[in-house]
């Protein structure tokens, strides 16, 4: 007899339609052209539209189907009602076809906590630089990372007419991840990738002492997750504080899917659970393989100006 799908599969399944969803609503703002930037700290950190509403329609969508896991978004909203349009009830299909990890099969709602980052690369989207945006869903149990979906709404965006735009990454810890091609980074090739629009000297710092054959500034803490995991770069290096958790869980998933690491600069394990503080305040330090030979080379005087 067929039992019904664990939790944990049917909360990715959702996750999976949602983040469609959201793309979706990424690319209409766009598209309608008036994106509402707001400024929310005044340090390049910056609002639209599509981050406000898409933010209610995932956190909407999955509270209504799982009203009792934790769920946390990064933008701050008044707590408007949310329209009917913006709810998606549906599911992927295949997702709930694999079989759920057996150390997952009980976890119950309550033992789940959902990070929310509606709109990552938000200044990159503001700028038209549109295939470095991605919408991240990030779910954590016991402090960790277990699973995670990636919407990238304008992947082949460049690619003419012919070609579906957008596409969904999704992955779960004993699993594996899909939707993309799993590339080797070049043999022998140390190629680091960055912030564009959070950049100091410390970050460049840092970069420098790790000696790099090429140096890749884009938007985006998913985007960047996605060049190591297709082979574009090597190492995800950014010395600074900046990035919150709803920016590296679902990455984390994802990149620990496959097999890769991610850590603060230091080489501590990010934690999410819900009384977590939301700073990711010594950095990223991120590989698909090799993460020692980045991590050996980490000086102690970025080390000494990053406090966990
Ligand atoms: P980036 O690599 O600059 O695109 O940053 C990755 C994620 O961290 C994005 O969600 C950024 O908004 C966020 N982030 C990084 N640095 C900062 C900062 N100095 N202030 C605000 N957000 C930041
Ligand atoms: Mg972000
Ligand atoms: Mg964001």
């Amino acid at each position: 007899r067929m039992s019904s799908p664990a939790l944990l599969m049917r909360v990715v399944a959702s996750a999976y339609s949602v983040a469609e969803k959201a793309a979706t609503i990424v690319r209409n703002v766009m598209a309608a052209g008036d994106l509402g930037i707001v400024d929310k700290t005044g340090d390049n950190d910056l609002q639209t539209k599509a981050d406000r509403l898409v933010q209610m329609s995932i956190c909407a969508s999955l509270a209504q189907k799982f009203p009792k896991v934790t769920i946390i978004g990064e933008e701050e909203l008044s707590t408007e009602e949310v329209t009917e349009e913006l709810i998606e009830d549906g599911h992927c299909e295949e997702i709930l076809k694999k079989t759920c990890p057996a150390q997952y099969a009980g976890i119950k709602e309550e033992e789940l906590v959902i990070w929310v980052d509606p709109l990552d690369g938000t200044k990159e989207y503001t700028e038209g630089l549109l295939d470095h945006v991605t919408v991240l869903i990030g779910i954590a149990y016991e402090g960790k990372a277990i699973a995670g979906v990636i919407n990238q709404p304008y992947y082949n965006y460049e690619a003419g007419a012919g070609a579906v735009l957008g596409r969904t990454i999704w992955g779960v810890l004993g699993i594996g991840a899909f939707g993309f091609q799993l590339t080797e980074a070049p043999a022998g090739k140390h190629i680091v990738v960055t912030t564009r629009s959070h950049s100091s000297t410390l970050v460049n710092d840092c970069i420098s002492a790790l000696n790099p054959d090429s140096v890749i500034r884009v938007g985006g803490a998913g985007n960047k997750i996605i060049q190591l995991i297709e082979g574009k770069a090597s190492a995800y290096v950014f010395a600074s504080p900046g990035c919150k958790k709803w920016d590296t869980c679902a990455p984390e998933a994802i990149l620990h899917a496959v097999g890769g690491k991610i850590t603060d600069i230091h080489g501590n394990s990010f934690q999410y659970n819900k009384e977590v503080k939301h700073m990711n305040s010594a950095g990223v330090l991120a590989t698909l393989r090799n993460y020692d030979y980045y991590a050996s080379r980490i000086p102690n005087t970025v080390k000494q100006s990053l406090v966990p």
